[in-house]
């Protein structure tokens, strides 16, 4: 076997291990197998990559991947053992921001080998050149719309700016008008190649990636999220051409495919048009309102609430963030078994953007060893409101406003929502009344049948742990909660 086939071979093997990856990360019980296929095959990519390119180069070069491979990898090591739950989406944006720099890097020097000498005329076949210079100019593009886009994405998920969209006057306009330049500059490059191009299309593309995502409201930036991992797959695919690289090529088209369909996902789930958030909120009116008088909330106490649950029959839970950023999950986990011990019904409603990754809050849920079979999702669970006792929202905001529902002019208007405030009573955890991601102000803390119980989301589920009235023996033997929670528990 040649290095060449076995170079080729490993990266079959390296390509295999990433569509297993994909397939283990689709199921909870297989995600772990998912991520140990994800890293076997990067490693193997490397190696390969590495060992392939040293037959071609200088040993001093190869050194120099190696350093900066190990670099990479240590600060990458570094940043995900530091990484909180809740920044994660800020970290993948920085990520997503680095594919696209490195696409538009690749580019800019596969100018710079081949269309910066006389057209790259006997640089490569002349045939294959226009296809060159195409893929040239597509990778920029793709590239730097995914790294302004990305940086905007961790502006606006690290609050660093304001999540509210940027809505300049002929917005959609604008968009459709750099696209359209986008396609003629390409034509002009493809027949006539020159610096002038280069600057003129990454100069518009970055300008684009930044007005793409600044005209996003807070409320879809979970499909914005994942929209730019599509947007590095395809810019690390382009990459892949330009490099002659086929395991970019499949990689990035995999990252992309799938990226891709998460978005199309979560776009259904959200209601939102999927042409419309990839085209920058195009259709999407400026949002109005904001001096609505809602009128006073009121306050419960722990002691109040932990009454209110035992007398309750049935509970649901509605995580959000404000869980994950109180790392609230352990006690709302002992709350769960201590009133499933009293016989009370406890269940979880989780929206699929709770949080601020997908499945955020089904991880967190499943680290406190909360049974699957009673975390359920919003559909399956959003006609039982009406039904219930007592709803405890434990950091949720945007994931349960009744104006998504009722406010047609609202920014998160059409967004499906758990319907909480159907609830006979509803007991809010949060530590203010200031608003959610979205930056819209939530009716439900007004409503007669709402309680505000602020301060910290784990010193106040503690609290209330610490008021429920002992368990006598009779109660808790007659119950089969606890047994259940330790047997189907994770
Ligand atoms: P929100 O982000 O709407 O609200 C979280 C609430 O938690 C806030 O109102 C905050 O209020 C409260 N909170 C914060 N810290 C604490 C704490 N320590 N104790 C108690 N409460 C706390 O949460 P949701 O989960 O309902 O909605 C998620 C939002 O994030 C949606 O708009 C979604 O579109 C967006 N998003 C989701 C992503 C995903 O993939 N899931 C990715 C990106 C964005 P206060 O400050 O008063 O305590």
């Amino acid at each position: 076997m040649t290095a060449t086939t076995a170079a080729q071979a490993a990266d079959i093997v390296a390509a295999l291990l990433f569509i297993f990856s994909l397939a283990g990360l689709s199921r909870h019980n297989t995600s772990r197998a998912g991520v140990a296929y994800g890293i076997g095959g990067m490693a193997l990519a490397l190696v390969t990559t590495v060992v392939a390119a040293a037959q071609d180069i200088s040993g001093t070069a190869v050194t120099l991947i190696v350093v900066a491979t190990v670099v990479g990898a240590a600060v990458g090591l570094w940043r995900a053992r530091r990484v909180e739950m809740t920044q994660m989406p800020e970290l993948i944006a920085v990520l997503h921001s680095l594919v696209g720099l490195a696409a538009v890097l690749v580019g800019w020097n596969s100018y710079y080998e081949v269309e910066a000498h006389d057209g790259g005329r006997g640089r490569i076949a002349d045939e294959l050149l226009g296809i060159h210079h195409a893929e040239v100019f597509i990778g920029i593009f793709i590239g730097a719309v995914t790294f302004t886009g990305s940086i905007v994405a961790y502006l606006k998920l690290s609050a660093r700016i304001k999540s509210r969209p940027l809505t300049l006057p002929g917005k959609n306009a604008l968009n459709l008008g750099a696209l359209v330049a986008f396609v003629a500059l390409t034509v002009w490059f493809t027949a006539s190649p020159g610096l002038g191009l280069m600057i003129a299309v990454t100069a518009l593309a970055l300008a684009l990636g930044w007005h793409l995502v600044v005209s996003i409201g807070g409320g879809d930036m979970p499909v914005v999220v994942s929209m730019l991992n599509s947007y590095s797959g395809w810019a690390a695919a382009a990459a892949g051409f330009l490099l002659n690289n086929n395991l970019l090529i499949v990689t990035g088209a995999l990252v992309g495919s799938s990226g891709a369909y998460l978005s199309y996902i979560m776009c259904k789930a959200m209601n939102r048009s999927f042409l419309s958030v990839i085209a920058g909120g195009f259709g999407v009116e400026a949002p109005t309102g904001g001096d609505t008088e809602y009128g006073e909330h009121r306050e419960t106490t722990a002691q109040e609430t932990a009454e209110l649950l035992e007398n309750a029959t049935s509970v649901i839970i509605t995580p959000g963030y404000g869980m994950a950023v109180a790392q609230a999950q352990h006690p709302v986990a002992e709350l769960t078994q201590a009133l499933r011990r009293r016989g009370v019904q406890v269940r979880f409603g989780v929206h699929p953007v709770a949080g601020r990754l997908p499945g955020h809050m089904n991880v967190l849920l499943a680290e406190a060893r909360v049974p699957y079979d009673i975390v359920l999702e919003m559909d399956e669970i959003n006609d039982d409101f009406g039904d219930t006792g007592v709803v405890l929202v434990i950091g949720a905001n945007d994931t349960v406003n009744p104006a998504a529902e009722e406010d047609p002019a609202s920014p998160i208007a059409g967004m499906p929502v758990l319907r909480v405030w159907e609830a006979e009573n509803v007991v809010v955890f949060k530590r203010s009344m200031s608003s959610g991601y979205a930056g819209v102000q939530n009716p439900l803390f007004f409503r007669e049948n709402s309680r505000m119980l602020f301060g910290d989301a784990k010193a106040s589920v503690e609290a209330i742990l610490r008021s429920l009235s002992p368990l006598d023996a009779g109660s808790a033997a007659s119950q089969g909660g606890e047994a259940a929670m330790q047997s189907t528990s994770v």
